[in-house]
């Protein structure tokens, strides 16, 4: 990846931002707690931003009217990683389903093509990170990604 010092809280804002109007129009409200202390980290910014945009995706697609979606983020400095979690409301995963996810192709969806995931977790592995998922069908998901701090050589 092309890695850069950047701000993980400004990534975030910015795919806020750009999944905004998608979460609106589903009558979504998007709520974020950055903590404004974080270190800043190497990554690659357009490849996080596809991550985290296919993840706020899922999450509207998953969740109905009246439904939230909540960005946190932390630093970890034993292990100098920064965690992201994407937390919705929505209708949960089967748990026969929750190790099928991150497979390419694996969709519940009518339209779905199954990449968005698949992708995300490549973007993930490329940077070293980790990507897990905790879910209940009927009582929302969260997806945490975990990113080292110093990056990956390249
Ligand atoms: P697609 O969105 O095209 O179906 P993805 O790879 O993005 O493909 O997601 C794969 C599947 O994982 C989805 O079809 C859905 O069943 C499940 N999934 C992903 N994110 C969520 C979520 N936030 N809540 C519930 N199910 C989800
Ligand atoms: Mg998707």
């Amino acid at each position: 990846p092309m890695q850069k010092i950047q701000d993980i809280n400004a990534i975030i804002r910015e795919s806020i931002y750009l999944t905004k109007k998608q979460a609106e129009f589903n009558d979504i409200t998007i709520e974020s707690d950055l903590p404004d202390d974080l270190p800043r980290i190497y990554v690659d910014k357009e490849q996080i931003q596809q991550l985290l945009i296919n993840l706020t995706l899922n999450a509207v697609e998953a969740t109905g009217a009246g439904g939230r979606i909540m960005f946190t983020t932390g630093y970890d400095p034993a292990a100098d990683t920064i965690a992201i979690h994407v937390t919705d409301t929505g209708k949960g995963i089967e748990k026969q389903d929750l190790e099928k996810i991150f497979d390419p192709f694996f969709t519940t969806r009518e339209i779905g093509t199954g990449l968005g995931l698949s992708i995300a977790h490549s973007i993930v592995e490329q940077h070293g990170g980790n990507i897990e998922v905790s879910s209940r069908s009927g009582s929302g998901t969260r997806f945490t990604v975990t990113l080292p701090v110093k990056g990956v050589s390249e």
